[in-house]
């Protein structure tokens, strides 16, 4: 199967266009990438994903960002904001507090929206321009929404987005909004959003940019090379093990891709590969429970909450290049309660680093871990934190501190000081 870490140098196919080509991750079969607007396979409906005659080493890079990468992407150059190149920050209490040989946080909240989407819809967008499409369009829970109308209005592209009502945080409504998207309100959650994106996008209505496109992993795929570049340039080594947030387990894919084609293109060795382990809220866990269950099919949610908005996600489309990824580097899966995520989050913050409810899941999830021994002390582990604080102001207030009310004068001020403690505290 092409899904192990293991696979058969691919042939390639007739209808490879410089190389590059569409296969189904089911039955294999090939398509060509740029001609007609495609999703999933022709004759099964299986999950696509992009190949390569030829992948690169870490030799073969050069420059900044996403694009540093593009021997490693199906385009040479995309619609960009400079994405990427995202920060790796050492949490040297976080890392005491958990004792870990190392924590790294891959702060993905430092792209030009704030979210890691930027790293898709650079290159997805620009794959757009080449099939020749107008209108873009997708479902999201927020930060899809915000990414796609930065970039489809720097591509001079008309953006759609449907978002489901009264569950998107408003940093990332007012981001669609300004960038110049449309935006309709779903009375119902995200699965039903993308539900009807996808039966739009089947009817020629618009270029759908979820992250069924399997496009848009490719430029995922670069967190996974930033992470280890960035380990092995530190540690001389890289991560033993990656934790990330799973909506609907596009980065998850993405990181397992990037790993397979350093595999193959011999720039890494099999016990290089970290082992992948998804976080979920517990409220919206259909991987998790996927993963427990040693099983291959993921059983959809239908009611699914979570504080964490950009992971209220009950039926994740791209579980079926997860799950492999999860098992076949010997990770795992966990979920963890809203409560954790905000002790999560504050613990983040107190080292000075701001993310959104969902990013700081990894960080709950790799304390668990810890917990329960399963994550062991002399493990080098990054966490991916998705998205910036900004993003949801009113999660970031609600687990902060309040404001103090104090008079207009220094004596008042200082009188305050001395007096009680503060508040919540
Ligand atoms: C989209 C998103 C996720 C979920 O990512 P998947 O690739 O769908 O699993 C997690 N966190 C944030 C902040 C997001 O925007
Ligand atoms: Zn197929």
């Amino acid at each position: 199967m092409s899904l192990s870490l293991s696979p058969d140098e691919p042939a390639v196919p007739n209808d490879a266009t410089d190389g590059v080509w569409l296969e189904c991750i089911d039955c294999s079969e090939t398509f060509a990438p740029f001609e007609d607007v495609r999703y999933t396979c022709d004759a099964c409906d299986g999950l696509l994903e992009v190949r390569y005659a030829d992948l690169p080493t870490f030799d073969d890079f050069e420059g900044r960002g996403v694009w540093r990468y593009a021997d490693a992407l199906p385009l040479e150059s995309g619609v960009t904001t400079q994405e990427g190149a995202t920060p790796l920050y050492e949490v040297p209490r976080l890392e005491d507090d958990l004792g870990l040989e190392a924590v790294r946080i891959k702060h993905e909240g430092m792209n030009p929206t704030g979210s890691f989407k930027d790293r898709g819809m650079t290159v997805g967008v620009a794959v757009a321009k080449e099939l020749g499409v107008d209108r873009l369009a997708c479902a999201s829970t927020g930060n899809t929404s915000a990414a796609l109308a930065a970039y489809g209005s720097r591509g001079g592209m008309q953006t759609l987005v449907l978002l489901p009502a009264g569950k998107v945080a408003a940093g990332k409504v007012a981001q669609a909004s300004l960038h110049g998207a449309r935006i309709l309100e779903v009375d119902g959650n995200f699965d039903a959003c993308l539900d009807i994106v996808q039966e739009l996008a089947a009817e020629g209505e618009a270029y759908l940019l979820n992250s069924l496109n399997p496009f848009r992993l490719e430029g995922q795929k670069t967190i996974g090379l930033e992470i280890l570049e960035a380990f092995r340039d530190d540690y001389g080594t890289f991560p033993d093990r990656i934790v990330l947030p799973v909506g609907n387990a596009g980065n998850t894919a993405a990181l397992y891709k990037a790993f397979r084609e350093l595999l193959q293109a011999g720039a890494i060795d099999r016990e290089d590969v970290p082992k992948l382990t998804g976080v979920q809220a517990a409220g919206a866990a259909p991987m998790v429970e996927a993963v427990e269950n040693g099983s291959d099919e993921v059983r959809r949610w239908d009611d699914v909450e979570t504080r964490a908005t950009a992971i209220r996600i009950g039926n994740p489309v791209n579980a079926p290049k997860a799950l492999p990824g999860i098992r076949e580097t010997e990770g795992t899966a966990i979920a963890v309660s809203d409560e954790e995520i905000t002790e999560a989050q504050r613990d983040l913050a107190g080292e000075g680093v701001g993310v959104e409810p969902a990013s700081a899941a990894s960080v709950a999830g790799l304390r668990k871990l810890r917990a329960e021994g399963i994550v062991t002390e002399d493990e080098r582990v990054a966490c991916l934190t998705t998205g910036h604080l900004l993003k949801d102001p009113d999660a970031a207030a609600a687990a902060g501190d309040d404001p103090e009310p104090v008079p207009a004068t220094t004596e008042g001020v200082l009188e305050h000081l001395t007096g009680e403690s503060r508040p919540g505290r």
